[in-house]
């Protein structure tokens, strides 16, 4: 991806590659997206794939592949013990990252379950810049507590904060000194923060937090999902980072950590995940654990054509040209909904354009899941699929209290190298025009909720006739256009 001046003087993204496999994409009728939506239950991870126009739930496992990470697939070593691939995976990863011993997982969480398994102890601690879903999960389970100790300006919806990912290094000196270096198991950090918008750390940062665990002897381990994002930010907004190629950025970070697990449905544009380990006792401490819940050793449940596509991606992953894509659409996207005074968390990070719900439908209480609502809605008017992150996404008190969430977000999330720029600004445009008439959307409300994971499984309905008012209004506007 080259960012290109046109003669117009407009600053656009432009392609560095070309499409050369294609999957045909349905528009229905804004009568047929409204039955759809009815039928999903206004909940988007319930609509068929075969009903979306553009796919924006996630990056996880959607990300376009390149002719040579397919070429590599094709030279796949099919062997249960020893096979070849492992081995050229294996040697990518220590010219990346510097450690030794890897272990493959089949995905992120896998990684995250071997990790907290081994080395989480009850009744401890594991502090994290940022929690993400399955990474609290594993260490809640095994006992410990998760604390987010990101500092105040990663928190602010808008902002020009570069590293809204950054530790709070000051809050991790006070746990240290108030609980001892013993009662932390260890030192999460993650790449991209994902859950506060795909947000980045500075290597500043992350070099003085790491430090910090080292002066006490605290084991650091890195959230690698995300890092393509990261480096890519480092490399754009950090003046120590400028005159570093991406493998210098790369191995500068690495050099900072005992551990860096992945997943590879994000990380290398492949699907898979594993865990890099400097110390050879943690790695054989771990090493036991995924034939049991994994596979050999040699694979780790992965096929081995992922482990080649994955090879061939993290090579990728250290070619600027490449990683910027997301990124640079991202910030095309953010930067437009906000100019046209669309309430979007900035500055734009990676992973995708988070709008905030809450400032687009100020006239709908949280109760009533805004950001449900917006993500509905925006189905509804553009077949494009957003995923709810807030009130929705929180699971209710034993006692059946609704907890309210902070922020009440739809995320657009952008896969790499999956759509075109007029793609993205058909999607700029649906949200200009729900942002118009924005009045005529109104809250939903629970039709079937399941005490776990609602935000997966739960049927819901719009409360009045807003949805009626808003198809109204899209034909009035824009006539019989899809
Ligand atoms: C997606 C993700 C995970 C989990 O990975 P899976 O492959 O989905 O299991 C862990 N950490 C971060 C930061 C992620 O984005």
């Amino acid at each position: 991806m080259a960012k290109v001046t046109f003669f117009s003087g407009q600053q656009l993204p432009l392609e560095m590659h070309k499409v050369r496999i294609i999957q045909k994409l349905n528009l229905l009728p804004i009568e047929e997206r409204r039955k759809a939506m009815t039928e999903a239950g206004y909940n988007t991870f319930l609509l068929q794939n075969v009903d979306v126009f553009l796919d924006m739930l996630t990056d996880s496992g959607v990300n376009a592949m390149s002719d040579q990470q397919q070429a590599a697939m094709l030279i796949a070593d099919d062997a249960y013990a020893g096979s070849a691939t492992y081995t050229r995976l294996y040697n990518k990863l220590v010219e990346l990252f510097g450690m030794s011993y890897f272990l493959p997982a089949h995905q992120g969480r896998a990684a995250e379950h071997i990790l907290a398994k081994s080395l989480v102890k009850p009744g401890t601690f594991v502090p994290m810049n940022y929690h993400f879903t399955t990474s609290k999960a594993h260490v809640t389970e095994m006992g410990a507590e998760v604390l987010e100790l990101i500092t105040d300006a990663g928190l602010q919806v808008t902002s020009d904060e570069l590293f809204k990912g950054n530790f709070d290094i000051a809050a991790l000196q006070a746990l240290i000194t108030e609980k001892g270096a013993e009662a932390i198991s260890y030192v999460r950090i993650e790449a991209g923060t994902n859950l506060i918008g795909g947000q980045p750390l500075s290597l500043a940062n992350i070099r003085d937090t790491t430090q910090v665990c080292k002066d006490h002897g605290i084991l650091t381990v890195l959230d690698a999902s995300l890092l393509a994002d990261n480096l890519y930010f480092n490399k754009t907004r950090e003046p120590q980072c400028a005159e570093m190629s991406i493998p210098e950025i790369t191995r500068a970070i690495a050099d900072c950590f005992d551990i860096i697990y992945f997943s590879a449905r994000k990380l290398g544009f492949g699907r898979g995940g594993g865990i890099c380990i400097r110390d050879e006792a943690i790695y054989k401490q771990m090493r036991a654990l995924v034939p049991m819940y994994e596979g050999f050793l040699t694979y780790g449940g992965m096929s081995v054509r992922e482990m080649e596509a994955i090879t061939v991606g993290l090579d990728e992953t250290m070619d600027e040209d490449m990683i910027n894509q997301g990124p640079l659409f991202i910030e095309h996207m953010v930067n437009e909904l906000d100019a046209r005074g669309i309430p979007v968390i900035t500055p734009a990070g990676g992973l995708g354009a988070h709008v905030d719900a809450m400032r687009f439908l100020p006239h709908v209480p949280q109760n009533q899941y805004p950001a449900g609502a917006l993500a509905s809605a925006l189905y509804i008017a553009s077949g494009v699929r957003g995923m709810e992150r807030g009130t929705l996404s929180e699971q209710r008190e034993p006692d059946g209290t609704e907890p309210m969430a902070n922020m009440e977000l739809v995320r657009l999330a952008l896969p790499r190298r999956v759509f075109t720029l007029s793609q993205v600004n058909y999607a700029i445009d649906r949200i200009d025009w729900l942002y118009q008439n924005r009045e005529l959307i109104g809250g939903l409300k629970f039709i079937e909720e399941p005490e776990i994971l609602r935000f997966f499984y739960g049927r819901l309905e719009p409360i009045g006739d807003w949805v009626d008012q808003l198809t109204a209004a899209f034909r009035r506007d824009l006539g019989d256009s899809l």
